[in-house]
């Protein structure tokens, strides 16, 4: 079998581990005589399934019982509207920092509800960095980031200090990637088709105390309430994904946890800037501070040298390399799941490329 190495976007690379270990328990979960797919979502071995996935989850995220653990669907796409619906209780008005085009998106669909105030951009230079002041106010309901930009390759590295209006954040293309302190945030979102499992699940891990405010036409599937109070089970949750996003836990608590991860990932990311940044051939133009550790676009002097630049890659077994049809070029995307391996491969390919066409 030829597996090769997948650097998409999303949906993205899985470990193998864990795709062997769907495979093999996909005719028969655990004595059930049935596949996952095919189970009640309230079965005995359903309900255990979904408990362990939100027990890894909080153990690997140090989440503690302040917070509401939601598991739903709509992609964080979805979540650009729900949390405006349910958090816009008071002044019905949020501050954004627009770091690129997922930010953008979260801000025009909150001005369907209320007030969208950008305190900080990086429009002004393609979003290629994030910015350091922000201009907060006190009288909005919540902060909104995007923690890393999945299109343009930055990331925070420090989150801001939004005090007591709780901050809210995009954590879609990074979410169990680094450390880092839930007890900041209000809610943290992400869709799972990044860093998590399949595509079809969304995390939603919001502060218990913000539930239950939403505006008073939102509808009954749109409100957290709805899903905290059912433990995502008011109706049928996204059962298989939810299943794989477990099994995805199990294999990152197994290895140590997001300490662990967060170790091989900024190895893997030092290999490939390391590269970009003593390449003749291969610009990356984000701020360096910035870098993001799981999207790294780049690209070569001329489009036909980045057309080729995919096409040889991809012969290569080295795929899905080519950057969002918004900014161009090359993108790599090397998330929890990319060995370090894969990385070294692609570095070796660039080194090679860059001899062959100079
Ligand atoms: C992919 C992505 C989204 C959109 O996710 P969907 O699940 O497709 O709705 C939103 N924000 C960020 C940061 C992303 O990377």
């Amino acid at each position: 079998m030829n597996r090769v190495y997948n650097f998409s976007a999303g949906p993205s690379i899985l470990p193998e581990s864990v795709l062997a270990k769907a495979a093999e328990e996909m005719l028969n979960y655990n004595g059930t005589g049935m596949s996952v797919m095919e189970m009640s979502h309230r079965s005995k071995a359903y309900t255990s399934i979904i408990e362990n996935a939100e027990s890894l989850l909080r153990k690997l995220m140090k989440i503690d019982d302040s917070y509401s653990i939601l598991f739903v669907q709509g992609g964080a796409s979805t979540q650009f509207s729900m949390i405006p619906m349910n958090l816009f209780s008071k002044y019905k008005k949020a501050d954004f920092i627009n770091t690129g085009n997922w930010s953008k998106k979260a801000i025009s669909e909150a001005k369907l509800f209320g007030a969208a105030n950008v305190a900080a951009s990086s429009e002004d230079s393609n979003f290629t960095y994030i910015p350091e002041e922000y201009n907060l106010s006190q009288e909005v309901d919540y902060v909104h980031i995007t923690s890393n930009n999945t299109l343009e390759g930055t990331r925070f590295v420090t989150f801001p200090d939004t005090g007591n209006v709780p901050l809210v954040a995009d954590m879609s293309s990074e979410i169990m990637s680094r450390e880092m302190d839930v007890n900041k945030f209000g809610l943290i979102y992400a869709g799972a088709q990044k860093n998590l499992g399949p595509a079809g699940l969304t995390i939603v891990i919001v502060k218990t105390d913000l539930i239950g405010k939403h505006l008073e036409n939102t509808p009954t599937m749109l409100r957290y309430e709805t899903h905290a109070k059912e433990k995502s089970l008011y109706n049928t949750p996204p059962c298989y994904s939810i299943y794989v996003a477990g099994l995805v836990f199990k294999w990152l608590d197994d290895m140590g946890g997001v300490k662990t991860i967060e170790k091989i990932n900024n190895e893997k990311a030092a290999i490939l800037y390391n590269f970009l940044d003593e390449s003749k051939m291969f610009l990356n133009k984000v701020n360096r501070k910035d870098r993001s550790l799981m999207n790294v676009p780049f690209t070569a002097p001329t489009d036909e040298l980045n057309e080729k630049f995919i096409k040889e890659a991809e012969q290569a077994g080295l795929c899905t390399l080519r950057g969002h049809r918004l900014i161009g070029g090359m993108r790599a995307s090397i998330y929890n799941a990319m060995p370090v391996e894969g990385v070294i491969k692609l570095v070796d390919f660039m080194k090679k490329f860059e001899l062959e066409n100079k």
